[in-house]
């Protein structure tokens, strides 16, 4: 049974709904995790509502030293926490430690909060008054997040609204709950006071009461777009803010003039990589010019060489994916490309039907279709599995009018040696995040991460400085000290300075 952490407790849950999760490799149901109740939820609020006062007046310094100690808990126990990610979600040991480590930037950043939060002050913004602006925490946050980075996802979040004075409430993916917890407990470690940080498991009858709870003052959201739609419409509703980061569709523009050799290798680290389980996954290869033929080429023996296999395994490139009911819908857009034409280069299947009758486990093999076109639906929906397409373009700007046509804008990457034609691309791509000869810019902790159109909604995005803004109120304050000989505020016009 995996518990909620709560008010700085495991607190085991029998009673009430549950779900069963799965090691994907196995296909073995592992653990029953709790799903929240909407009282249970607003449980889980009153208890970041009630440790929120004296965590907002904890001292930026003292709340860094904390994440200080954090970040070294995670640091230690990275391999257990790397083997609770692939246990629950099938990514390989290197993967889940490569996103832990992403996680710990954000923590490192995070520590840097006593200097973040400095504000503006001015003196003698009129005769004898002075001004400030400062930033203040908003009061207790929510965080909900996806099953494909149970570690990084998470620590986009938490330590940065923890670091600026807020309490917290996260809800994990129910498919991948495990690591939520176990970070809770190493932030109790690292010093963190009871109820600062809370862990709720559930599904949508806790998020939808995450939503609409008049105590809580904003909601980070991660997941599909669909779900990241509802997320923003109900905290608008609530008048809440809101951050809610969806689905994706990421390019990657290869020039003729490119190192096909290095937009090969890019491109099969990022289409296949944990199983094409990502947000930043590149699952459009667009190939202008004369590249097609020659990437193709490229790409072959790349992707014949990667190994299928569980996530424990040393040797396996890519593991399973996440549900049964995820690998029948990926499967399906095998069938659907094969219909709507284009060419099936590399079947996933084959090698997925001996990996499967192995150990079980929800396996698909990398998968390549060539000569795909902005007609398709593999190429207009989020496949979110080890699917990567060819789209051939004639020229640049077709490969950036298609990539800006897109209904998702998270990322793109451009290959060239071209400096000029790059930087132009970089200008003119209507995305979150560019990449040049970079094949998943996902941007440092320091700076921030966020989408456009339809994989994102809201204002700010996660981690740096926008995160700070976000997790962040401004006050400003003026003030004028007595004094003997002051005139009298007695005018009712408008005051000037
Ligand atoms: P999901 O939308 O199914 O679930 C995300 C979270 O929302 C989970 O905590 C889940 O319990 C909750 N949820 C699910 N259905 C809900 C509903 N109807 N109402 C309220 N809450 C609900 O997403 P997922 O399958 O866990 O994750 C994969 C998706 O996340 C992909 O679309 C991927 O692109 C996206 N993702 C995006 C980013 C990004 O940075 N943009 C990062 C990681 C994942």
């Amino acid at each position: 049974m995996i518990p909620h952490w709560i008010n700085g407790q495991r607190v085991l849950v029998a009673a009430g709904r549950h779900a069963e999760v799965f090691n994907p490799a196995t296909g073995v149901a592992t653990g029953r995790v709790p799903l929240a109740s909407a009282a249970e939820a607003q449980a889980a609020v009153a208890v970041a509502l009630a440790a929120w006062p004296a965590w907002r007046d904890t001292p930026a310094l003292r709340r860094a030293r904390v994440l200080f100690r954090f970040r070294e808990l995670v640091e230690r126990h990275r391999e257990e926490l790397a083997r609770l990610i692939t246990a629950e979600h099938g990514k390989t040991l290197g993967d889940a430690a490569g996103s832990i480590q992403r996680g710990l930037e954000v923590i490192e950043f995070a520590c840097g909060i006593p200097q973040l939060l400095q504000g503006e002050a001015s003196r003698e913004v009129g005769t004898g008054i002075d001004c400030q602006s400062l930033r203040e925490p908003l009061g207790v946050c929510a965080g909900i997040t996806p099953f494909n980075f149970p570690a990084m996802v998470p620590l986009w979040m938490f330590p940065v609204a923890i670091a600026c004075g807020n309490s917290f409430v996260l809800k994990p993916s129910e498919r991948t709950p495990s690591c939520a917890v176990r970070l809770a407990e190493l932030m109790g470690e690292a010093g963190l006071p009871p109820g600062v940080l809370n862990v709720l498991h559930g599904d949508r009858e806790a998020v939808d009461e995450l939503l609409c709870h008049p105590d809580v003052a904003a909601v980070s959201f991660v997941g599909s777009t669909p779900v990241a739609r509802h997320v923003y419409a109900g905290c608008a509703q609530a008048g809440k803010r809101v951050q809610a980061l969806g689905g994706a569709k990421n390019h990657l523009l290869v020039m003729p003039d490119a190192d096909m050799a290095q937009a090969a290798d890019a491109l099969v680290a990022a289409a296949y990589g944990s199983a094409g389980e990502r947000c930043m996954a590149i699952s459009v290869a667009v190939a202008v010019g004369s590249a097609g033929d020659a990437l193709r080429a490229a790409l072959l023996p790349r992707i014949r060489a990667l190994r299928l296999g569980p996530g424990t395994q040393a040797d396996v490139d890519v593991g399973p994916l996440i549900t049964a009911q995820h690998l029948e819908r990926v499967r399906g857009y095998i069938a659907a490309g094969e219909a709507e034409g284009a060419e099936l280069v590399v079947d996933g299947r084959i090698a997925a039907e001996r990996q499967a009758a192995l150990s079980g486990g929800y396996f698909l093999g990398p998968t390549l279709f060539d000569h795909a076109s902005s007609a398709m639906r593999i190429w207009r929906e989020e496949i979110f599995g080890p699917l990567l397409i060819i789209v051939r373009v004639a020229t640049p700007a077709d490969a950036l009018a298609l990539v800006n046509q897109h209904e998702f804008a998270n990322g793109a990457a451009i290959y060239t040696r071209d400096g000029r034609l790059a930087r132009e691309c970089a200008a003119r791509l209507d995305v979150g995040m560019v990449g040049i000869n970079v094949p998943i810019p996902v941007p440092a902790a320091f700076f921030s991460f966020g989408g456009r159109r339809s994989s994102f909604f809201g204002d700010s995005n996660v981690h740096g400085v926008e995160g700070v803004r976000f997790y962040t109120q401004i006050k400003t304050i003026t003030s004028r000290w007595p004094h003997g000989g002051d005139a009298r505020d007695s005018k009712l016009d408008m005051p000037t300075l």
